[in-house]
């Protein structure tokens, strides 16, 4: 390819980690890890550093340009070495990030040294508000910072990593985040704060890898057969069947065949699979090494998102222990098969936890959605057939291996088999993660953690975050189940169960939804691009206006909300206004009415 670099140098520094990550390779899907190497080592990319990346792996400066600008957590303009992204979205708002964000803007300038942004969700709703530091240099780190005050922002900012505040009592920080972390019954979270996530041996001896060894003696064709007939279907929010996915794959003549795990879960108000991660890092190894054996495939991926640093050091660090316990690669489990994982880190793009903007994104191209049809399981990561779960789905394979598929299906309802993983926050007095049987009610599960405070009552739910569907107090009794919220007109979505309580500013939680919908718009397509800016307008003037505006403005967001389900590419466009348009009917917000 005829390349036109710019005449810029990269620093020494800049050239020294771009080489460190590439190595000898030079091949496209490398671009993301090389922009990362340079976010790390200098705080931002320069001409300079972009120019020498696209000449190591031959790709036109424009196109490096458009992805780097892409992601929210790369910079392309010289910037302070650390910044602070501060949460101001759903969860964290119901805690008091704004007031934090206000206290940090009254402080004035930060200087050269750091400064601090807006962010969208950083997947910590359990334990707002949360804040994702961000240090760049030699000594190159990201810290998540929860339960935040103005102060421990600047402290955390203006200290070096030895200041950061220590985790005094892991055991009590899980507890607050898994309520019913060592309670028996549990499936998905029974590892939780009883292995020690860092330990391969630790794992081994609860019976680790056990699942891998029975899919290896049963064969792929029966491992399929089992995961069809214990009706899984995909936790992230399609619900699609897993096992006719996997079937797909596997039949696949064209090859090579890969697997990826989607762990770039951003829906804001969702944090189950980052707790997985942290705390059960190799059952998601072994989940997906028996996916990639089953389907044929011999290299995976696990793509976690960026404001998730300690999830990716975990998987990272049991990914390279597997290997050298011969898990993975050339002979896994001394079976003859190869299969091996390779973890690839987010860098900040909601829509990337769309499957085809993922692939896009592993491939060092722009996260834009692809259309579909043609689907990954025939044309997926470099156009060859491809298996994409989240972790929460990967995770239940284990136990359909080792249990089967009817007693897998015994849990659960007809429709709707197996536990469900629930990130629950907001105005609720023990906010975590929880897992029940499905056909659990919404009321039950509300129950689990406490209800409302003290002296409020419930007005609302948001079932599936902000791509769901507010539900009524007296809504509470549906059962949690596909079929169950279907009825009623609602979906699980990711599992986020966001509550709010009577003092809740529902107005400003409908202005913060469509603002998170017209920045994290991918803008490929012009329904959602133009739809989400129109409705986040009109929401603004309802807020602003007297009831005399309200009609016309009422009945735009209507028209808006039906172009963009209707015409737009992918799932954020069709969903952008679910959660708008429930509230308006069914809670009222801004002027009581029933649509046509
Ligand atoms: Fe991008 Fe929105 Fe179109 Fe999806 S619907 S492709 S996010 S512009």
């Amino acid at each position: 390819m005829d390349l036109r670099l710019p005449a810029v140098a990269p620093s020494d520094a800049d050239r020294a980690a771009v080489d460190a990550v590439l190595g000898s390779r030079s091949t496209r899907d490398l671009l993301l890890p090389a922009l990362h190497a340079v976010q790390r080592r200098s705080g931002w990319i320069s001409p300079g550093a972009l120019a020498h990346i696209c000449e190591r792996l031959t790709v036109p400066p424009a196109e490096a340009y458009g992805v780097a600008t892409f992601y929210a957590l790369l910079a392309t303009e010289e910037r302070p070495p650390v910044v602070v992204h501060v949460c101001d979205d759903l969860a964290c708002r119901l805690v008091g990030a704004e007031s934090v964000i206000g206290d940090l803007g009254s402080l004035g300038a930060t200087g050269e040294r750091w400064t601090w942004k807006r962010s969208p969700c950083l997947g910590q709703c359990e334990r707002g508000p949360a804040a994702l530091l961000q240090r760049a240099g030699e000594g190159a780190q990201d810290v998540v910072l929860t339960c935040v005050s103005a102060g421990s922002i600047v402290r955390a900012a203006v200290g070096g990593a030895d200041v950061m505040p220590p985790r005094s009592d892991v055991a009590a920080e899980l507890r607050a985040s898994v309520p019913q972390a060592g309670q028996p019954g549990l499936r998905l979270l029974r590892r939780v704060g009883a292995v020690d996530p860092t330990r391969y041996d630790a794992y081994r001896a609860q019976g680790g890898f056990a699942a891998l060894r029975r899919a290896l003696d049963l064969g792929a064709e029966a491992v399929i057969r089992e995961v069809k007939e214990s009706r899984i279907v995909g936790r992230g929010g399609a619900a699609f069947p897993m096992g006719q996915k996997w079937e797909a794959v596997a039949l696949a003549t064209a090859l090579p065949h890969y697997v990826i795990c989607n762990a770039d879960e951003s829906e804001p108000g969702t944090f189950k699979d980052r707790i997985l991660m942290e705390e059960d890092p190799f059952a998601l190894i072994e989940a997906v090494t028996i996916a990639g054996l089953v389907t044929g495939a011999e290299q995976g991926y696990i793509y976690i998102r960026g404001e998730y640093p300690l999830a990716l050091a975990r998987v990272r660090g049991a990914t390279l222990q597997a290997r050298a316990q011969g898990m993975l690669g050339a002979n896994v489990m001394g079976s003859g098969w190869r299969f091996d994982l390779e973890v690839r880190e987010g860098a900040g793009a909601y829509i990337c936890g769309e499957e085809t903007a993922l692939i896009n994104s592993i491939e060092g191209k722009r996260g834009e959605p692809r259309n579909k049809p043609p689907f990954p399981t025939t044309h997926g990561l470099f156009s060859k057939p491809t298996v994409v779960n989240n972790v929460e789905t990967l995770l239940n394979v284990l136990d359909i291996v080792l249990e089967g598929s009817a007693a897998f299906a015994a849990r659960g309802t007809a429709g709707s088999t197996g536990t469900k993983l629930f990130s629950v926050s907001g105005s609720v007095q023990r906010p975590g993660l929880y897992e029940v049987p499905f056909g659990t009610t919404l009321q039950e599960l509300l129950d689990l953690c406490g209800g409302v405070g003290a002296g409020r009552t419930l007005r609302a739910v948001l079932l599936g975050g902000a791509a769901g569907t507010f539900l009524r107090p007296d809504e509470t009794a549906v059962p949690l189940t596909f079929e169950g919220t279907r009825a009623i007109g609602a979906a699980l979505g990711s599992g986020a169960v966001l509550v709010f309580d009577d003092s809740v500013d529902l107005p400003g939680v409908l202005l913060r939804i469509a603002a998170f919908f017209r920045d994290e718009s991918c803008g490929q397509c012009v329904p959602c691009r133009i739809g989400t800016v129109r409705q986040e307008e009109s929401l603004r003037s309802l807020a602003a206006g007297g009831p005399a505006a309200s009609g016309a403005q009422l009945t735009r967001l209507d028209e808006i909300a039906r172009v963009m389900r209707d015409a737009s590419i992918c799932g954020l466009g069709q969903t952008a206004s679910s959660a708008i348009q429930s509230a308006l009917l069914k809670l009222g917000v801004f002027a009581p009415r029933t649509l046509p």
